[in-house]
């Protein structure tokens, strides 16, 4: 299946499963593909949602606080669904935001949130790929729960190399002063929308941003959150 993800993306038949090109009757996956996904474990930590015993705090949010109180995630960050990430972001299987945004809308109440903000790309960035991700992610929720969404007010000012290649500890450094936000928040609610929570480090900072600006509440949403293996 890894080897044929790229290939059967590149010839979606319509009505067909993704993944195993049966007949979805019109959804991007099958039941039972959909079935299988690497859901989130139940025992998470509340704030950031990695792993832990018994669903308790993590060490990494008991000993430097996040901005943001709560991470709603879909999905681990497993195969097949990194597949599905990378599918969407390499190669513009934009369908997929939407498909990804219903996952999420699921386990979004709308009546916590004010405003849904998509975690921003840098101009260069965006100009590269043509669209970012997060923002097709967000307009899917936006769609179906009615949350308001702004995809100005929060930009990226400063282009840095991409985290991946970067060593846990370096991450942080690497987006300090990454973000900057034109509005007052004051008293709102924040939804702040990615795809793909890694270590968090970029998520942290834009949080930080946002709650500088006076924000009263910050959630996160991704789409999968990695787990330490
Ligand atoms: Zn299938
Ligand atoms: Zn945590």
């Amino acid at each position: 299946m890894r080897a044929t993800l790229g290939a059967l993306a590149r010839h979606l038949l319509p009505g067909s499963c993704l993944l195993c090109g049966a007949d979805s009757e019109n959804t991007l996956l099958c039941q039972a593909c959909s079935a299988d996904l690497p859901h989130q474990a139940t025992a998470v930590c509340p704030q950031c949602s990695i792993e832990t015993s018994l669903g308790e705090r993590c060490g990494t949010c008991l000993k430097s606080p996040p901005a943001f109180t709560r991470t709603i995630a879909a999905f681990r960050y497993d195969f097949p669904v990194d597949r599905l990430i990378q599918a969407l972001k390499y190669s513009h299987q934009l369908p997929l935001a939407n498909w990804f945004g219903g996952c999420l809308s699921e386990q979004i109440a709308a009546d916590e949130h004010d405003l849904l903000l998509p975690l921003p790309l840098h101009p260069s960035r965006l100009r590269d790929r043509g669209f970012n991700q997060s923002v097709e992610i967000a307009r899917a929720i936006h769609r179906r729960l009615g949350v308001p969404m702004n995809t100005d007010c929060l930009t990226r000012i400063r282009a840095t190399p991409p985290q991946a290649a970067l060593p846990l500890k370096e991450r942080a450094k690497n987006v300090r002063g990454a973000f900057e936000c034109t509005v007052n928040l004051s008293g709102k609610r924040i939804l702040l929308i990615d795809d793909v929570m890694t270590t968090g480090s970029t998520l942290r900072e834009c949080a930080r941003i946002l709650e500088l600006h006076g924000a009263a509440q910050i959630t996160l949403a991704v789409v999968a959150r990695a787990q330490r293996h």
